[in-house]
C-alpha cells in the first residue's frame, strides 16, 4: 500500500496526475486531490514522477 498526498499549495491544477492515474487522483476545483488517502495502485508512483511541480508524495504504507 501507498500513502498518497497532494500539496495543494504547490499544485498548479495541470491535470496530469488524473490523466496518468484516475483511479487515485481527481480534480477538486482547480487543484488535484487523492480519492483515497491510501492505495495499492502502482500508477500513483507514476503520477508522483509526472507531476511538474512535485506536489505529489507517494510513500510506502501498511
Ligand atoms: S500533476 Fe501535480 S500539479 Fe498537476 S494537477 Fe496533479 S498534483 Fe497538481
Amino acid at each position: 500500500m501507498y500513502k498518497v498526498t497532494v500539496d495543494k499549495k504547490k499544485c498548479i491544477g495541470c491535470g496530469t496526475c488524473v490523466a496518468v492515474c484516475s483511479e487515485v487522483f481527481e480534480m477538486d476545483g482547480d487543484k488535484a486531490k487523492p480519492k483515497t488517502p491510501k492505495t495499492d495502485k502502482e500508477c500513483a508512483v507514476e503520477a508522483e514522477g509526472s507531476c511538474p511541480v512535485q506536489a505529489i508524495k507517494v510513500t510506502p504504507a501498511k
